[in-house]
């Protein structure tokens, strides 16, 4: 019999991101996965840079940049030409360590986490599925099952449901999951393509009645190709690769050739959120609680940014420094933003592959023109920073958040980031837990509802002008949340 205050019912990035903040408290904590081992597909690409940020909290943001590259630009060809480039850079420079757009395949995510994990001691508990879930009054009960037929009972406090889209535990709990799910199906494919256009940054084709988007992959001619599939293939579940290559190399308009193909898979987009991500005792997180079209690449980002938001308050609950209070502030705060995004990304992925005319005009006339024009202005590069990087997610309206600090910096709000010269903000928020800034010798300040792991940093000199400028106080106390949200705002 296991017997562990946290189950975590599947090991894909946000089980896994989830058993790292686990760790980093010393958590008790047993997570399982039916499968042998971590995703051998790429699945999502695009790395955000709150993620990078997270990352950098656990030590790993450094091998994940070694690992994956920037995608420097997007070229949009139109009916067969390259019309326009829009150019991203350093988008979002000043914002964030990491002011880019970033690409490393969730398969390195992956393995990038379990490392992390077996670094602190941890395991993941594969080939091992979850069934016969049960509520008792300890918490829940069930049974893992292994492929050699052996079977083993659990017990466990508190049930998080990192199973994915069609999550056990959001089924066991009766949740509604409410939404819609295309019509349409789509493919995605990880292939070779000889091209003669140099490969660098995204290629967005649109012609009138399709689209498709290439994102660059480690290796020579090597892309993901993603697109609407085509009406010759009658079974989404089952067709030749064929069948796939004829349709990417007819309607690409440039000459080109598919030379090679690693993977290959077709998929409906749904958009439908969880009714609450928590119910009694038991948890969801990522895509068991959300999922929305892979537009703006924000799957996989925001399932890691649920559990971040969880870890650290299951584990306060667990080892005793928070009241089990504290576990309301997951739904309550992460919920808003899952609701927000699933319209939005569902707005944008109808106008990408919409066939309406107005639709079709737009992809074709107005939006890869407008695009790389706005792209040059400093304002409405940061501003597209702001939006797609999801680094100004706040918990503002959060039980947790105060009210407290200035018009642009307060309680609840992602931690800024700024540099001076010789150091910058981040290193600040390394230690797990809170992390008490006191500006100018200021006395410390006793914030109610907040205990546990706290580190306390003396602020002066160069680093107290660059906090200033940034929005902070120049005397006074901030606190800030283990997940690098802002705690309270005292000024001097
Ligand atoms: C084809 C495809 C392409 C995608 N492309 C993109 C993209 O370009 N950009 C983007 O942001 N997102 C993309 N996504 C979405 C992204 O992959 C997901 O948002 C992300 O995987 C969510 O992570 P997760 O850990 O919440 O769930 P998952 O990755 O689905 O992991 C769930 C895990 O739970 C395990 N599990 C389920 N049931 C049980 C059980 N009973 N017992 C034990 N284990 C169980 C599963 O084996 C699985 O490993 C794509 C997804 C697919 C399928």
């Amino acid at each position: 019999m296991i017997n562990t205050p946290i189950l975590v019912l599947g090991a894909g990035p946000t089980g896994l991101m989830l058993s790292a903040q686990l760790h980093r408290y010393g958590a008790p904590h047993v997570i399982v996965d039916r499968k042998p081992g971590v995703t051998d597909v790429s699945k999502a690409l695009a790395v955000q840079a709150r993620t990078l940020e997270q990352y950098h909290q656990l030590g790993i943001a450094e091998t994940a940049i070694e690992d994956g590259f920037m995608a420097a630009s997007a070229r949009f060809i139109i009916n067969g030409r390259v019309r326009a480039t829009a150019q991203f850079g350093e988008i979002g420079a000043g914002l964030s360590p990491y002011p880019f757009l970033f690409i490393l395949e969730q398969s390195r995510n992956e393995a990038l986490l379990l490392d992390h994990i077996t670094s602190r001691g941890g395991s993941v508990q594969w080939s091992t599925e979850v069934a016969d879930l049960q509520r008792n009054s300890e918490g829940y009960a069930g049974t893992l099952k292994r492929p050699d037929g052996t079977s083993e009972p659990f017990r466990c406090r508190y049930l998080v449901g990192c199973g994915g889209a069609s999550s056990p535990v959001r089924h066991f709990l009766n949740m509604p999951f409410r939404g819609a799910t295309n019509e349409q199906s789509f493919f995605v494919a990880d292939i070779n393509l000889d091209l003669d256009l140099e490969k660098h940054g995204l290629l967005l084709v649109f012609n009138h009645s399709d689209f498709f988007a290439f994102f660059p992959m480690p290796g020579r001619n090597h892309y993901r190709a993603i697109g609407v599939l085509p009406p010759s293939i009658a079974n989404p579940d089952d067709f030749p690769f064929d069948l796939l290559k004829a349709h990417i190399e007819e309607n690409l308009g440039l000459p080109a050739k598919i030379t090679h193909h690693s993977w290959y898979s077709a998929y409906r987009v749904h958009h439908r959120i969880a009714d609450s991500f928590r119910a009694e005792d038991a948890f969801l997180v990522g895509d068991a609680a959300h999922i929305h079209s892979p537009a703006g690449g924000q799957g996989m980002n925001t399932g890691l940014g649920d559990a971040v938001n969880l870890g650290w308050k299951l584990a306060g609950v667990v080892n005793g420094w928070a009241s089990p209070g504290l576990l309301n502030s997951y739904s309550e705060e992460r919920r808003p933003f899952g609701v927000r995004l699933v319209h939005t990304t569902d707005r944008a992925f109808t106008m990408l592959v919409s066939i309406s005319p107005i639709a079709q005009f737009i992809r074709t006339h107005i939006l890869p023109y407008w695009l790389s024009m706005v792209l040059r202005f400093h304002k409405t590069r940061r501003l597209m920073f702001k939006t797609i990087s999801q680094t100004v997610i706040d918990y503002r309206k959060s039980s947790l958040s105060d009210g407290s600090g200035s018009r642009s910096i307060r309680s609840g709000d992602r931690f800024p980031w700024f540099e001076w010269d010789g150091g910058n903000s981040f290193e600040w928020l390394t230690d797990a837990g809170y992390i008490v800034l006191r500006f100018d010798g200021a006395e410390a300040c006793d914030v109610p509802g907040w205990t546990g792991p706290v580190t306390t940093i003396e602020v002066a000199g160069k680093s107290a002008v660059a906090a200033a400028k940034a929005g902070l106080p120049n005397r006074g106390v901030v606190v800030v949340r283990p997940d690098m949200h802002v705690a309270h705002i005292l000024a001097g």
